[in-house]
């Protein structure tokens, strides 16, 4: 007797029967029996592999690859997983009475929730205590041993130990097992428990062979949670931690955690001056001037670009009657995120999306097809009623304007308008050096419309991505009700991704509102509608601008682009005169006339970010001229004023929507 499993490579290799993961590696050689972690296996190429012990047996016929430390998230899980076992040992060692409830590997690292006896609370403090717990646990080489046992041996362990929680876990999966309306089918026989040490943990695996594959790890922060996400059940104790394979992956991670808080668009937003949040109005930005002058100047592209792609601007109502909203679906569908106001005795919602406004819009005028298509562009003022535990400065608000754009054609214009659509968002998204990706997707179980309209939706989207010769990755079932997508993600200095753009082809809206125009056969025809945004929020655009540039914007978009620094108070006048023969309706400018020193003057402006420093003295003041200093650029010599007028409006109004240099810098 025997099993023959199929390597990734396509060759078959055959082993005695009950040969486990182990042996498989083992047969293959014995570097990779030392390296292997798990094994992952698959009924098929496109079956999603199942990632199992090194020490179980092996199924006749099945898709075998090895796991190992460079297999990547794989293993990282793994040991992550491992990790926050060591971590329940180590705890209980610490903490006599301590329950333990669950532990899983998470994106970033994992957790372990305990409930800790009463009066011990856990901070911050008692981790290095913990840490040398965890490191004894992982320098033993604890072997994870898994073992199924019958479910009322495993709950008679854990109540003879009083883990309530582990217990309430068994007679939950009891449950879940035998109950149809949870996928059940058959009754639950047997339970694994993986034993490390002294420690044993009701889990369903895998691990790694032993402790001893935690590299390396760190504790992060603890947090309180409620058992089963429940805020009526008992708040637990979080212990959030990271694990890699080496020290140095472990301190890159740091690393990068330290960048990303040195780069906190909350932190740099209050350093610059550019905005400011208060409890009277909790997830609404308070803009200060500097930060005024980066979102005008992102309307103004907007209004800039849309003008010269045949957009015209609208302005629609903040608040509309709730019919409105019961025709767009938005009541049905929405109303708990919209914010309500009663006026007089009519219901009324505030508006959390521009598109019913512009669909009332076109619907207020007759149309021919000759007028198609109609572009609608508004930077309209939104609200949505966020819970107050998910906002986070400007990346999640509750009130914030968007590039909304519309578009309303016919069947025949989809194509080129999403090709035109798709083109002006490159060319944005050009103007910030942003690198992006493109995903593609198509209808979900719950839409409106016939498959037949899908199918053409899906085909127009799809043909003008290809035509246009992009790269996209496809979304299967992730469309909207109404249309298919396409959404458009950049990855930041920090190799973070953000959705900025989406594209969206909308059959629902305007047959809701009973939109029509005239076509050239004079019946009456129902136009598509385009929902398309580049920047999405403005805020949130502006949050993760300010992350990516750490706060080093692009001159045109620099909250102050330039400062005139006098050497001394002897200079205040002509300083003063400089600045304002270089006012503009574009330019950002301010004169630092405090009497402190040049040098003092310098590096406040440094720290500031400033573009442009001008200092002016003596021969400055002489020549009417201005030393010019760039930040991070350092001295570039003498100007004339109207020199360096020029350079900056040349800057500003041609190259000038292009970040500057020191910004496209990438850590
Ligand atoms: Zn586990
Ligand atoms: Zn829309």
């Amino acid at each position: 007797m025997a099993v023959t499993v199929t390597l990734p490579d396509g060759k078959a290799l055959e082993l005695p029967d009950g040969a486990t993961g182990a042996d498989a590696a083992a047969a293959i050689g014995p570097g990779l029996a030392r390296a292997a972690l798990a094994v992952a296996i698959g009924a098929s190429p496109e079956d999603a592999a199942e990632v199992r012990d090194l020490a179980r047996t092996l199924p006749d016929g099945a898709l075998l690859s090895v796991i190992t430390s460079k297999s990547g998230d794989q293993a990282l899980q793994l040991i992550r997983h491992d990790a926050a076992h060591v971590l329940a040992a180590a705890v209980m060692d610490l903490y006599e009475g301590v329950k333990i409830s669950i532990g899983p590997p998470i994106a970033e690292g994992f957790y372990y929730d305990f409930e800790f006896p009463p009066g011990t609370v856990i901070s911050e403090a008692d981790f290095p205590k913990i840490e040398e717990r965890m490191r004894a646990h992982i320098k033993a080489a604890e072997r994870f041993e898994r073992q199924d046992v019958p479910v009322a041996e495993a709950r008679e362990r854990f109540v003879a130990e009083d883990q309530d929680y582990k217990v309430e876990l068994i007679d939950d999966l009891v449950s879940a097992a035998s109950d149809p309306a949870r996928g059940g089918d058959s009754p639950l026989e047997t339970v694994s428990l993986y034993t490390n040490g002294p420690f044993t943990d009701l889990c369903r695996g895998p691990h790694a062979p032993s402790t001893a594959r935690v590299g390396a790890f760190r504790l992060s922060s603890v947090a309180g949670a409620y058992w089963r996400g429940d805020s009526t059940r008992t708040m637990l104790t979080r212990i959030y931690g990271t694990a890699f394979f080496s020290k140095t992956e472990l301190a890159e991670h740091l690393e990068r955690i330290e960048q990303a808080k040195a780069r906190d668009h909350r932190k740099l937003g209050r350093e610059l001056g550019l905005f400011t949040f208060s409890e009277v109005s909790p997830g609404a930005a308070f803009w200060l001037p500097a930060g005024t002058g980066i979102f005008n100047a992102l309307v103004r592209l907007s209004r800039q670009m849309g003008a010269e792609r045949g957009y015209s601007e609208v302005k629609t109502p903040q608040i509309f009657d709730s019919e409105l909203w019961k025709t767009s679906g938005h009541w049905g569908k929405y109303r708990q995120n919209m914010f309500t106001v009663q006026v007089e005795d009519r219901e009324m919602g505030v508006k959390p999306m521009n598109c019913p406004g512009h669909a009332h819009l076109f619907g207020s005028s007759r149309h021919s097809y000759r007028d198609l298509p109609i572009r609608y562009f508004e930077p309209g003022l939104l609200h949505r009623n966020e819970a107050s535990g998910v906002l986070h400065g400007l990346l999640r608000v509750r009130h914030f304007a968007q590039d909304d754009g519309h578009i309303f054609c016919t069947e025949e214009q989809v194509e080129d308008e999403v090709g035109g659509c798709l083109q002006m968002a490159f060319d944005t998204y050009a103007l910030f050096g942003f690198e992006i990706s493109i995903e593609l997707s198509t209808r979900p179980e719950q839409r409106v419309g016939s498959d037949e309209m899908w199918d053409r939706a899906e085909a127009k989207l799809t043909r003008t991505l290809e035509e246009l010769g992009l790269d996209y990755e496809l979304n299967v079932g992730d469309g909207a009700f109404y249309g298919p997508k396409i959404d458009m993600h950049m990855t930041d200095s920090l190799g973070r991704s953000w959705q900025l753009g989406t594209v969206q082809l909308d059959y629902s809206m305007p047959a809701r509102f009973e939109l029509s125009y005239t076509g050239a056969d004079n019946q009456e025809h129902t136009p598509v509608m385009i929902h398309r945004a580049m920047f999405g929020s403005y805020e949130r655009f502006i949050g993760i601008m300010i992350e990516h540039y750490a706060g080093e914007l692009p001159l045109w978009l620099a909250p102050v682009q330039t400062i005139v620094l006098p050497v001394s108070d002897r200079f205040n006048e002509y300083a003063a005169s400089v600045r304002d023969s270089l006012r503009g309706e574009e330019t950002r400018i301010e004169l630092d006339d405090r009497s402190e020193s040049i040098g003092r003057k310098i590096r406040d402006a440094e720290l500031r970010k400033v573009p442009y420093m001008l200092v002016v003295g003596d021969r400055e003041q002489g020549e009417g001229t201005v030393a010019v200093r760039e930040h991070h650029g350092g001295d570039q010599g003498s100007v004339p004023v109207q020199e360096f007028a020029e350079r900056l409006d040349g800057e500003l109004y041609s190259s000038a929507l292009k970040p500057r240099k020191s910004s496209e810098r990438r850590v």
